[in-house]
């Protein structure tokens, strides 16, 4: 058997995909919303909206109320895209 060094194989690489705020060229890991630039210069209140509505979410019984929950969170990482997407806008 062939000595190999410590690699990860491909299938655990965590897959990256683009921050969703326009004109920014950031990854973003897996289960995060934004990169973490745009995460951290968001307010307290969306972030924790958003977290809360993800981990209420996770919580929630298959069916109704994970739909329920999956609205909620889904309209707080849209508003937290949006006022990451116009703090973005209003720099020169
Ligand atoms: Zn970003």
């Amino acid at each position: 058997m062939l000595h190999s060094p410590s690699v990860h194989p491909p299938r655990e690489k965590r897959p990256l995909k683009p921050c969703p705020i326009p004109g920014c060229e950031a990854t973003v890991q897996r289960g995060r919303l934004m990169c973490l630039s745009h995460w951290t210069g968001l307010p307290h209140k969306l972030r924790s909206a958003v977290n809360e509505s993800w981990r209420d979410f996770r919580r929630a019984d298959v069916g109704e109320p994970r739909l329920f929950h999956l609205r909620r969170y889904n309209a707080a990482a849209d508003a937290a895209v949006s006022a990451a997407t116009a703090c973005e806008e209003r720099v020169p």
